[in-house]
């Protein structure tokens, strides 16, 4: 090495002599010293980029809103201060998963905290998560699993309820938001909790072959599990203004409009929540139609959603979804610019929906009664929904039949049934009907068929009996009603 050096670098007799001895040092060593500095340069990046890899591997799986965010990795790495408060976040999020009673997800969050071992507090936590997950027991009774649904709130009662024509269908088929939350608050208080279809039934393979079977709800004893749905999540041009678009010219909301929300959009905390017009003309978004009511709830009450489920949205073709003016047919008139964005905003919407647990439904194209339809007419329409519906929301395996009116009697579902063929066909497994009982359900070896109660004025006024086991309908009743409901 030194000869090398030597070579390469002759130092000149003069400047030797003039050289002081330290830089005559630091010039013959200079070459290995070099060398030595970028040994260690490259030793510490691999170092960092293996203590990077490790930290994003332990990350806690879950959603975006669950994630935690673990400071920027540095050589030292985040100091106790940072740790306690990192496990404190996690522990909170931990806190809300187990409230939904899924003790194993909140357990395998903690444990997979990259510090889990410096916070002695998690493998407490645990424990406890492990001691009430001991005491949930499978709900035995699946097959008697109610389903209530709803249409779109009622936001401003005085609009609601101001005018002859809308009246009586307002009174009898909606449900306004002073009496959701009451219907919720009293459903809760009885021990009700959410479940999606999704974990009632669903299809399974095993060596017996593929079937339809019962999932496990695990709850604590005495609570009990219960579906909803709503329908025709539209917001149609009838309620949203007077300008109510004729053939294909989209109606958009207005001042006249008879006091619903008129879209599902984005919040600003990633959480779907509703646009709403007031009487004076002025846009708000807020809690303003069952989706970001029911979030709401669900946050100030996380024991009321079974792991995560929320409600099916049921929504029609024929002006679009989520008030977006997504049929084709309006493209024309709203020009291909504007029609695009209508269609990229419903989508995503329609994946925020998805990704907070809403399930997306069939309710049809144009709401036809299905169980009066002859066959053809069904395939037609369920074609109409899967060509301009099923781009903008996804597949669907849900159909809430319009008008309640289903393809067949009691008897179970099968292939000469020429409408449920189509129908399974086309997707579709799951599907429910309109029935005044408490439950009424049905496990086919390929299918969940169920009835649906609604909840709305007609309902409580009429048959305020029928309603005894979710809530007393006397505390929620909205006084604002016009009475007598009419008689459908
Ligand atoms: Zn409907």
């Amino acid at each position: 090495m030194a000869g090398e050096y030597e070579r390469q670098w002759p130092p000149r007799r003069r400047k030797k002599q003039t050289m002081p001895k330290w830089k005559r040092m630091l010039r013959k060593y200079w070459p290995p010293i070099r060398f030595g500095l970028l040994l260690l340069a490259l030793a510490g990046m691999v170092c960092l980029v293996i203590l990077l890899a490790v930290n994003l591997s332990k990350r806690p799986a879950g959603d975006d809103r669950l994630e935690t965010q673990l400071p920027t990795t540095t050589e030292a790495g985040p100091d106790e201060t940072q740790v306690m408060a990192m496990a404190q976040q996690l522990v909170e999020e931990a806190d809300f998963i187990a409230a939904g009673y899924d003790y194993q997800k909140a357990i395998t969050m903690l444990q997979e905290f990259a510090y889990y071992d410096q916070v002695p507090q998690l493998a407490e936590k645990v424990t406890e998560y492990q001691e009430l997950d001991s005491q949930l027991v499978p709900y035995a009774e699946m097959q008697n699993i109610t389903h209530v649904f709803f249409h779109s709130l009622i936001v401003d009662t005085d609009r609601a309820f101001d005018k002859e024509y809308t009246n009586a269908g307002y009174n009898q088929y909606m449900t306004t938001i002073d009496e959701f939350v009451k219907m919720m608050e009293q459903m809760y208080n009885r021990g009700f909790v959410l479940v999606s279809p999704y974990q009632v039934a669903y299809e399974v393979t095993d060596a017996a072959g593929t079937r339809f079977t019962y999932g496990e709800i695990r709850l604590p004893a005495g609570k009990k599990p219960f579906i909803m749905s709503q329908d025709d999540v539209n917001y149609y041009g009838y309620m949203i203004g007077e300008t109510e678009g004729v053939g294909d010219t989209p109606a958009f909301p207005d001042v006249t409009g008879d006091g619903f929300a008129h879209k599902i959009v984005i919040g600003e905390d990633g959480y779907p929540t509703c646009e709403y017009m007031d009487a004076d003309g002025n846009i708000t978004t807020g809690d303003y139609d069952l989706v970001p009511v029911l979030e709401t709830f669900i946050r100030e009450h996380p024991d009321f959603a079974y792991r995560g489920a929320r409600a099916v949205l049921g929504m029609t073709g024929y002006e679009g979804v989520f008030g977006y003016r997504t049929k084709p047919s309006y493209e024309a008139a709203l020009g291909s610019a504007a029609y695009q964005k209508e269609i990229e905003e419903a989508k995503k919407v329609a994946q925020c929906l998805r990704d907070h647990g809403w399930i997306l439904a069939s309710h049809s194209y144009g709401h036809p009664r299905y169980g009066d339809l002859p066959p053809e007419k069904v395939r037609t329409d369920s074609d109409k929904w899967e060509n301009t519906v099923q781009p903008v929301i996804g597949d669907c395996d849900v159909i809430l039949y319009p008008n309640g009116s289903d393809i067949a009697g009691i008897g179970q579902y099968t292939f000469d049934n020429e409408k449920f063929a189509i129908l399974y066909e086309d997707g579709y497994r799951y599907f429910f009907n309109v029935d005044s009982h408490v439950y009424w359900s049905q496990l086919g070896t390929n299918y969940y068929r169920g009835g649906r109660r609604n909840l709305d004025g007609y309902r409580m006024y009429h048959n305020p009996n029928k309603l005894e086991d979710l809530f007393e309908v006397s505390k929620i009743f909205d006084s604002a009603r016009p009475t007598p409901v009419p008689k459908i």
